[in-house]
Order: structure tokens, then sequence, then C-alpha cells
């Protein structure tokens, strides 16, 4: 069986997916909207950013209860997380907080080793410019990762909490995370169209990766974006690509309405003649084609 391609109408199809796409019901299930009243300027944003795409494990649902969990710790303040001066009410405070595996101790070091990113450079956008500059978007989620995982502060030799260095993976590492959570970090920082917050103003639209989350892996091997049936960096690239044909100056301008459409069940994610009917993509779509299932 030949490799699975979209329809050459495709670009058609999922641009009617988007047009009729009901924005305002998945914005309010998305942590994007508890993120945005924490996000007024540049460090609220990139503050609450991180720990929010850092809490973006498990479903909508309770990543936004993580999300506003935090919020009231710190009274809806997530600046003072990086305020030399609160460090050790920070510490008390998180103390507690667990959503899945992940720990207040673990966020108490993320704030720290921001904290101290912070006392040297104006914003996160530098560093994430000057690995993209270097070697590409998957460079600059590299310098990210490196930031948050204790670049500056962490050479101070204290032991890391368990566990803490997982939390931040890179595509440059041996594994070649597809880093979904960072790489929705920058598309939350860079795209000034709805959703997302359009904080840094130095990142073109063009060079973004698309964050690959199940949802958007599941719907983008079935259309024929990738054929990779396992999520990795490649992984990442090819359905970049693929958007990028369609979109060369946004194309993480689908992101949203690839994810939700599953989250949502807009999808069922098998063949279903009466959701299925009206689907936009449905011509380009394996499923309904009738082939097999990536699983
Ligand atoms: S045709 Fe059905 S299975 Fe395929 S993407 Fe659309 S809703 Fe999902």
């Amino acid at each position: 069986m030949g490799e699975h391609r979209p329809t050459a109408e495709f670009p058609r199809h999922l641009e009617a997916l988007y047009a009729r796409f009901p924005f305002t019901r998945s914005y309010g299930d998305d942590p994007i909207s508890e993120l945005r009243p924490l996000a007024p300027d540049l460090r609220h944003a990139e503050v609450a950013g991180v720990f929010a795409s850092t809490l973006a494990i498990g479903n909508t649902t309770s990543i936004r209860g993580a999300i506003r969990r935090l919020a009231g710790l710190v009274d809806g303040d997530v600046a003072r997380l990086v305020d030399p001066a609160w460090s050790v009410e920070r510490g008390r405070r998180l103390r507690g907080f667990r959503h899945r595996w992940i720990r207040g101790d673990q966020l108490d070091r993320l704030a720290e080793h921001l904290s101290a990113f912070y006392a040297q450079e104006p914003s996160l956008e530098t560093a994430f410019l000057r690995g993209l500059n270097a070697g590409g978007f998957a460079a600059g989620v590299d310098a990210l990762a490196r930031v948050l995982r204790g670049g500056v502060a962490g050479r101070r030799g204290r032991p890391l909490p368990r566990g803490y260095a997982a939390l931040f993976p890179s595509p440059l590492d041996a594994g070649r995370s597809p880093s979904k959570r960072l790489t929705l970090f920058v598309r939350w920082m860079v795209r000034q169209r709805f959703p997302d917050l359009g904080v840094w103003r130095r990142v073109p639209t063009g060079e973004l990766c698309v964050p690959l989350d199940q949802h958007v892996h599941w719907i983008a091997y079935h259309l024929g974006l990738t054929a990779r049936r396992s999520r990795s960096w490649r992984t990442v690239e090819e359905v970049t690509e693929s958007l990028r044909r369609i979109d060369p100056i946004d194309p993480v301008r689908y992101d949203f309405v690839l994810c939700h459409t599953g989250v949502s069940g807009d999808c069922p994610k098998e063949r279903d003649l009466a959701i299925c009917g009206p689907c936009s993509v449905r011509p380009d779509c394996l499923l309904w084609r009738g082939r097999r299932s990536a699983g």
C-alpha cells in the first residue's frame, strides 16, 4: 500500500475546517483561556506561559485547573514567581502543589532559574532568537530548554529536584523529543492572531513549528501530513512542512483547529457516517477513504 496523501483540494478543505470552526467554544476549553488574564504585559506573559506550558500534561480540564490553582497561590500575579524578594514565600506557597507528576519543588526551582535569567536578560525571546539564528527553530527551543533547566542558576551546583530536567526536553537531545510544551509556549508568545498572545515581535510566524500533541498527530497522520506513526522532532518537521506549503507565512495557524477537532470530539477518530458526513477534510481522511488506522 502506498503512502497516504491528502487530495489536491486539501488546502481548500482545511481552510473550510478553519472557517467553520467554533473558536469560542474551544477557546474556553483551551489552557490559553486561563493564561490570557494572567498576561497583561511581556514579563507576565512569559512567566505565565512558561508555567502554563510546563503544566500542559493531561486533559484540558485538568490543565486549566492546574493553572488556576497556581495563579491562586500567587494571588493572580505570576510575576511574583520570579521576584527574588519573594523567593522564600514562593517556596512556602508552592510546597504542596501537585499536577500529575509535576511537583511544587520543581516549580519552585523553575521560578528560581527564570529569576536568575531575568537578572541578566530582559526576555526569553532573546535566548530563543540566539538559538533560532544559530540553528533554526529546534535550536531556539533548545536554548529555551537550557535556560529552564538552569543554564544560569544551575551552574551553582545545587542538585536539581528529582525529575526536573526531564520536564524540559529539547529537540536536539538524543531522543529528538517533539518538545510539545515548549513549542506550544513559543506559539503563544509569537502569533498575534487569535488565540495567541503575540508578545514576541522579532520571531517571524513563518519560522514556527507545530506543537505536536496526540490529537494533532492523529489527525495529521490520517490526513497524510506525515507518514510517521510515532511523535518525534522529525514528525514535527514533516507536519510543519506540509502546513507550510499551505500557509508559508503562518504554518501553525491551523494547529488550534486540528488540536481541538480531536479534543472536542468533533472527530470521533473512527469512520462514523453521522459525524464524518459534514467534516470538511473527509475527502482527505485515511479513515474515511477506508484504509486502516494508525491506531
Ligand atoms: S472524516 Fe471523520 S475520522 Fe476523518 S477527520 Fe473527519 S471526522 Fe475525523
